[in-house]
């Protein structure tokens, strides 16, 4: 395995330093920061280089149809979910997807968990008001406690030691399953057939039957499924906290170049994403593929700017453009960009999250979505693909493998007094195992055409 382990000297000192920042935490103590950031530069990689490249070049294939990119898991991970079971049916959920969306593209699926790092979140507002209480925004487990308290609410930098673990034990429980046998694909398909045996989801029943034959098909045909046993599993988070990515930056002896070994992918998000500025300026340092989250009121231009930035010389798979344009307005706003983008030439990767723009609060005041409106959002971005020609690289979606009751509808139906049983979330509402599996049959359908 190549090496990581040269920190970053003084003399690679980071521009992003000098440049606007947005969403970073107020620590009251700066020396307990720099004791964390310190401890953390000398930490080992959590991912390597060799596994960045070829997540780039897998999603390089996406960018062309070749594959189709499943991006998945919490809005936000805390540390009380941690658990092995909560890890394990995420996995479970997202290596079921998997093979629905492989059978359907007929492409390799890049399997990307939202997982093992995705603990810091962008506020839309610096604080939170309960009656006549108001305390500084939960920012995510990295940075302060959920809880309501003004004690919970000061950010902490010892929280990044902390996540940086979580993430290292996280990441070391899905190397694990699936490299172990748990990702095995007749496995993964029996599990697919107990999820259409249920009567709500019969409409996909001719589809598993599809499957199924495919899979005797495979067995008839001689087909190693020991070698199928194993799949690559890729981990990807916001690049929020730019104390906490800048710290895990490490130079690949092999090479020379950077990495942000906090990730194998990181992306920006809509309210951090300016071309000039901090968060744009420190992916643009490191050689991993990078995101970019791309709302109804991008221009052409932002894109362009982002492109110079981000990807200059076109490198396939460096650059995602995640488009979260809303149900309503995605089949207005994309062609623009997607036109823009054809024009300037340089390689990106279309990816859709159905989620960020859709989300609403119901009349019992649970922030949720709608699952038809997700969809919709989804159908509108294979419509606007499939009209100019270009590839629908992918979806983004935030899910959980438990049995949660945070969007409204799906086959479950669930309503909004339903809400109330299940609502877990700490930041954003997520699919469920079933509402995920939902929405991958029906992408199947899409892909399928
Ligand atoms: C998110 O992905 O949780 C998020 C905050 O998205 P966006 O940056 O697109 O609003
Ligand atoms: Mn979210």
């Amino acid at each position: 395995m190549n090496e990581l382990s040269a920190a970053r000297t003084d003399a690679q000192a980071p521009a992003w330093r000098h440049l606007p920042a947005l969403q970073q935490p107020a620590y009251p103590d700066e020396a307990a920061l720099a004791d964390v950031v310190a401890d953390l530069r000398r930490r080992p990689p959590l991912v390597f280089a060799g596994e960045v490249d070829s997540l780039r070049n897998l999603i390089a294939q996406a960018s062309t149809g070749d594959a189709f990119v499943l991006m998945g898991g919490d809005c936000a991970e805390s540390f009380t979910h941690n658990t092995a079971d909560n890890i394990r049916l995420k996995v479970q959920t997202i290596l079921q997807m998997a093979a629905v969306l492989t059978y359907g593209a007929s492409t390799p699926v890049v399997k990307i968990g939202r997982m093992a790092g995705q603990y810091a979140k962008p506020r839309s507002s610096d604080t939170e008001t309960r009656g006549e209480v108001t305390l500084p925004a939960f920012r995510g487990d990295s940075v302060n406690g959920h809880e309501f308290t003004p004690e919970a609410r000061i950010p902490d930098p010892t929280r990044m030691l902390d996540a940086y673990l979580r993430s290292g034990t996280t990441l070391n429980l899905i190397r694990a399953f699936t490299m172990g046998g748990y990702a095995d694909l007749r496995e993964v398909h029996s599990w697919n057939r107990g999820f259409t045996a249920n009567p709500a989801y019969k409409r996909f029943e001719s589809f598993a039957e599809e499957l199924d034959r495919a899979m005797r098909f495979m067995e008839a045909a001689g087909v190693d499924f020991e070698a199928l046993r194993q799949v690559d599993f890729y981990a990807a988070h916001e690049a929020l906290l730019l104390e906490y990515e800048d710290a895990m930056i490490r130079e690949d002896s092999r090479s020379g170049r950077l990495y942000d070994t906090s990730a194998h992918m990181l992306w920006v998000g809509e309210r951090t994403r300016e071309a000039d500025g901090a968060h744009v300026a420190i992916l643009a340092g490191v050689h991993n593929p990078v995101g970019v989250k791309v709302g109804p009121t991008t221009s052409p231009d932002d894109l362009s700017r982002l492109m110079d930035r981000l990807n200059p010389e076109g490198l396939p798979g460096r650059l995602s453009l995640i488009t979260r344009m809303g149900a309503d307005r995605i089949r207005e706003a994309l062609p623009p960009l997607v036109e823009a983008v054809r024009v300037d030439g340089r390689p990106v990767t279309w990816i859709a999250d159905p989620m960020h723009g859709n989300t609403i609060t119901s009349d019992n005041g649970y922030k949720t979505r709608r699952f038809e409106t997700i969809l919709d959002e989804i159908r509108g971005f294979f419509e606007v693909h499939r009209t100019l020609g270009t590839a629908p690289g992918g979806i983004h979606v935030e899910l959980t493998g438990d049995d949660v009751t945070e969007v409204l509808g799906g086959g479950e139906h669930i309503d909004e007094a339903g809400l109330a049983e299940h609502y877990e979330t700490l930041v954003d509402p997520r699919l469920n195992h079933q509402q995920s599996l939902e929405v991958a049959f029906e992408i199947a359908e899409m892909l399928k055409g």
